[in-house]
């Protein structure tokens, strides 16, 4: 039921109807729920028995949170990015000072470009940066405030503190050009997050631009509209571009209950820096 959904329904369509159709949803997943035996949203705080099924082409159970539409790649991400950088954190100076040392530091106006914005993300996001100070863009999402291509940002070369573009380049004619255009807007010092799906198994990055069919590019590459499934290589191909990449896996530091807990799956998160 899932995978159908998600394949043949267009995905501005979901982005507009999901907010409130996956909480009610979401009801079932309540029901009967034992209190320290089911799963957490650490973006909504909701807890359920478990989330929801959710994928393309193989279906992962307990994957989706109903409320918010986190995935465990969003929340692994929202652990690392509230315990690791500052980016969640007051401004105040005072409070500044009570930081963790080792915090990823994301300088004193925390610009961020978020491209793609994934809801459970941005409604997060929006809410801790001022406006002014948290850009959403896209192509063609409903939720995004401005609209653009990644391959030519129209933003001034160092304008952002932090960019964030999940699950896009695998999209995108010309990824290099925009993982260059990313790494041009950020600012000497500034970071960002730039997750793709990685196929560990594979060496090398496969792409066949002569490939269109729906069907050969989800069997070719997970999903209808992907263009290429990454290698191991995609941390090279973000070196290229000028980016410096560090390859978290922030599973293998927490404790099992709480892998359990926010029902977590290994997934690298690829961690970029311009210097
Ligand atoms: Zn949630």
């Amino acid at each position: 039921m899932i995978k159908l959904i998600l394949n043949k329904i267009p995905r501005g369509t979901l982005q507009r109807i999901a907010g409130w159709a996956m909480p009610v949803a979401g009801l079932w997943y309540t029901i009967g729920r034992v209190k320290n035996n089911g799963v957490e949203c650490p973006l909504c705080g909701a807890r359920y028995r478990r989330f929801m099924p959710y994928g393309y082409v193989e279906v992962r159970r307990n994957a989706l949170c109903p409320r918010c539409l986190a995935l465990e790649r969003h929340r692994m991400l929202w652990l690392w990015l509230s315990r690791e950088t500052d980016l969640l954190q007051a401004t105040d100076p005072q409070k500044l000072g009570q930081q963790k040392p080792d915090l990823l530091q994301s300088g004193s106006t925390k610009k961020m470009l978020h491209i793609a914005p994934e809801v459970c993300l941005s409604r997060k996001l929006e809410k801790i940066l001022p406006p002014e100070n948290y850009i959403t863009a896209d192509l063609e999402s409903p939720l995004a405030r401005v609209r653009l291509d990644v391959q030519s940002i129209p933003f001034a070369d160092g304008t952002f503190d932090v960019v964030m573009c999940n699950h896009v380049l695998e999209h995108v004619a010309d990824d290099r050009l925009a993982m260059r255009e990313l790494h041009r807007v950020t600012r000497a010092g500034g970071w960002g997050v730039l997750l793709s799906p990685v196929d560990e198994t594979r060496a090398a990055t496969f792409e066949d631009d002569t490939i269109t069919s729906r069907r050969e590019r989800t069997r070719l590459f997970g999903q209808y509209d992907h263009r290429r499934i990454y290698g191991r290589d995609y941390a090279d191909r973000l070196r290229e571009s000028g980016w410096q990449v560090s390859e978290i896996d922030y599973l293998a530091p927490l404790p099992p209950a709480e892998r359990k807990k926010f029902a977590l799956r290994p997934e690298i998160l690829y961690v970029v820096r311009k210097i």
